[in-house]
């Protein structure tokens, strides 16, 4: 297993765990397609589509040559991840404001969001190598997914999570799962940095989404989303931004997808922030070389709740692949857009509203034709953040335009 620096092309052997360069660039792992049959293959994953208590049953391990071929399958810690479902309420069609819209519900994943596709890759890997203590700093729903595989294989975590703008609900289930949880006065940014530190030191695999596998995992929704559509991609996939991990696999998966030849052309992509963690879509809007991080990130949608994305570089490249675009939206939309999400039966947490909310602000503003189909990647279930669901409905001002109140009855 090899990986590249995506700054100044340093390779280097994953034979031992490794998040970045030498120059501070971020790593990606190198596939070797060569000798890859792409119309065998499409037939192999329609057919591992029956699989039901196998690895390859996995929404990520199904596409297990294009992710990690080296990965012997007893190492793999799976839990069935992926394999989440593709909605298309009217609904929410009609408030996007667009002619076809697709939900895709990563929220339906084990632990509750699309983090899953990414950490099994990650802590198969990390056990592979022979580590059993795991580490991230995390927004929350990383640190769930990584104490649910850790728990898993019988090893232990160690989560590293912001004090008072996490969903409790997400700390709760990290807790559950029987991961330590450090709590900390600061940020995001902060547990990142802490581990870049100190992770070599302590003995610590790190989930995080610097870890090169884990983007390898993540691409895995845009090829089940590719598959569920039998191979015909929408005009645009939106998506959330916080950490730009997920756009980044998007992107490589999309590249991997169409230089196999499994899709005829690239969708457009868009990254969809809260105005409170923006620090990317200024950088865009500004035209900028460089992203100025945001010291206070301030979202209600907590897991977008993120001043410096480690990610930019990647997420920057795709857009630039792609003709992408970015945007940001208020809490507000983003809360009214969860509440439409909600009523229609597919649910999801703030952060995934976002992309609705985003969408329908790209359709209104003409950059997203009336007459172009997409696809929402909706990142986390709803029970994810009870506390934006009761702020919403029981507690909401007049911005709150769908609070669904609850009927006092006298029996
Ligand atoms: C992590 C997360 C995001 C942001 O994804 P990035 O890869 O950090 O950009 C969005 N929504 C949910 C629910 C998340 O857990
Ligand atoms: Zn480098």
């Amino acid at each position: 297993m090899k990986a590249r620096c995506t700054e100044c092309g340093t390779r280097y052997s994953m034979d031992s765990i490794r998040y970045e360069c030498r120059c501070g660039g971020l790593l990606e792992l190198v596939q070797d397609f060569r000798g890859v049959d792409a119309e065998q293959l499409k037939r192999e994953f329609a057919k591992r589509l029956g699989e039901r208590h196998t690895p390859l049953a996995s929404g990520v391990w199904r596409y297990k040559e294009l992710i990690a071929p080296e990965l012997p399958l007893e190492a793999l810690v799976t839990k069935g991840e992926g394999n989440t479902g593709l909605y298309s309420p009217p609904a929410v069609t009609s408030y996007a404001g667009c002619r076809r819209l697709w939900l895709k519900a990563l929220g339906e994943n084990p632990s509750g969001s699309f983090k899953d596709h990414g950490m099994t890759a990650a802590v198969s890997h990390g056990r592979f190598l022979g580590f059993r203590r795991f580490a991230c700093s995390s927004t929350g729903n990383t640190s769930s997914s990584l104490a649910m595989y850790a728990a898993l294989m019988g090893g232990e975590a160690h989560v590293y999570v912001p004090e008072g703008t996490v969903s409790e609900n997400k700390v709760l289930q990290t807790l559950a799962y029987g991961a330590v949880v450090h709590r900390f006065a600061g940020t995001y940014d902060d547990g990142i940095r802490f581990l870049r530190e100190q992770a070599g030191e302590l003995g610590l695999y790190v989930g995080n989404s610097v870890n090169p596998f884990r983007i390898e995992g993540q691409k895995s929704i845009i090829y089940e989303t590719a598959q569920d559509l039998s191979w015909q991609l929408p005009d645009w996939i939106v998506l959330p931004g916080g950490a730009l991990s997920n756009v980044s696999a998007l992107g490589k998966g999309l590249r991997d997808l169409y230089e196999l030849g499994f899709i005829p052309r690239l969708p457009r992509v868009a990254v969809v922030q809260a105005e409170g963690a923006s620090p990317f879509h200024r950088m865009m809007e500004a035209g900028a070389a460089e992203l100025v991080p945001e010291p206070a990130p301030s979202t209600r949608a907590s897991a977008l709740n993120i001043g410096h994305p480690p990610s930019w570089r990647k997420a920057a490249l795709v857009l630039q692949e792609t003709k992408g675009v970015t945007v940001a939206v208020t809490d507000e939309d983003i809360l009214n857009a969860k509440a439409v999400v909600d009523a229609s039966g597919v649910g999801c947490e703030p952060a995934s509203a976002a992309a609705v909310a985003g969408l329908r602000r790209l359709v209104s503003h003409g950059i997203i034709d009336r007459e172009e189909t997409a696809v929402c990647l909706l990142t986390g279930h709803l029970l994810k953040d009870t506390d934006a669901v009761g702020a919403y409905h029981l507690g909401g001002g007049p911005e709150a335009l769908y609070a669904n109140k609850m009927n006092r009855v006298r029996l």
